[in-house]
């Protein structure tokens, strides 16, 4: 854990806000003042204590109040194993329906993201089931898994609202498309869905090519969708879509629980092995 901290918490400190609410906060009005909304999540997961997955729904709360003390434009963004899927599932379900229920309360939206594939069967189910008597709440699917095709089809028949991203867990072939070709094709294919069929959508990828089919896309039809991207990743890209007139929302991860996150970050783009190699010379 020393090492962790001594090594990786600096570079990983790119992508997180801080530790604790206030530099969340501190983050999302410096990215409102450059013209974002922001997504804020608190860092944890695969929580199988009920009293700290209680605790979690505890500061999704307190984040969704502050959110609307300060007029940040923004909302919440929670994973399920945070608030008890996997160990707790009815509890999770009541824990999720306070948060969205605090949602609709301050008129916010509420986001569900996806995690690892023990997992997407049950957060698919839990969100078809928040989002009938909570139309506002959305959940992400990943492009990389080829479940998603039916699972966006299930949602969109239900009128639900997605995050389409390419997917950031290690997972087996036989679950995800295997090469990052055909997860692009794939995230196309179900982009284009979007554009036709749905509503409130969030495109979420850092990807130049996939974010001018979805400006082309765009071009041609009225959908409601914005962009969105992580904290310290293509700043330049944000700046230029705030610039072209499109909605664009930072995702902001705060919280201690850094560790897991700042792992899916560095292996997803090689760049980041060498940054963290370099540290240690
Ligand atoms: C708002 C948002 C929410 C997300 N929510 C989820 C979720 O709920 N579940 C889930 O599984 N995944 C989620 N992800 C992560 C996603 O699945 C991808 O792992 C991640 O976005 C990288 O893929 P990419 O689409 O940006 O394309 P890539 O092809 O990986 O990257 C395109 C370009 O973006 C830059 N880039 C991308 N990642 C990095 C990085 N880590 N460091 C430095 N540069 C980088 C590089 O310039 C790269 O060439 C989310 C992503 C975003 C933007």
């Amino acid at each position: 854990m020393v090492l962790k901290e001594r090594f990786v918490l600096p570079l990983a400190k790119k992508w997180i806000a801080g530790a604790d609410l206030k530099s969340a906060l501190e983050d999302a009005e410096k990215a409102n003042s450059r013209g974002a909304g922001v997504v804020v999540n608190f860092l944890g997961e695969e929580i199988t204590d009920p009293g700290m997955a209680d605790d979690s729904m505890a500061e999704y709360l307190r984040l969704q109040q502050a959110l609307y003390d300060k007029g940040i434009k923004g909302y919440a963004s929670v994973k399920l194993t945070q608030l008890g899927l996997g160990a707790d599932g009815e509890g999770m379900r009541n824990r999720l329906e306070k948060i969205a229920t605090n949602a609709d309360r301050l008129s916010q939206s509420l986001w569900i993201d996806m995690e690892g594939s023990a997992f997407t069967e049950k957060t698919v189910a839990a969100y078809l089931d928040v989002h009938r008597a909570h139309p506002d709440v959305g959940v992400a699917l990943q492009a990389y898994a080829r479940r998603s095709e039916s699972d966006l089809d299930s949602i969109l028949k239900e009128g639900g609202k997605v995050r389409l991203v390419k997917g950031a867990y290690k997972e087996s072939p036989g679950f995800v498309y295997p090469t990052k070709a055909e997860v692009s094709k794939n995230f196309e294919r179900l982009m284009v869905s979007l554009f036709e069929r749905g509503g409130g959508f969030a495109i979420a990828t850092h990807d130049h090519a996939l974010v001018d089919r979805a400006k082309s896309l765009a071009a041609d039809s009225h959908a409601d969708f914005h962009f969105e991207l992580l904290k310290g990743i293509r700043d330049d890209l944000k700046a230029e879509l705030v610039e072209g007139g499109f909605k664009v929302y930072e995702y902001l991860p705060y919280g201690d629980s850094w560790w897991a996150y700042s792992k899916r970050r560095i292996n997803e783009h090689p760049s980041n092995i060498w940054l963290l190699l370099r540290s240690f010379i």
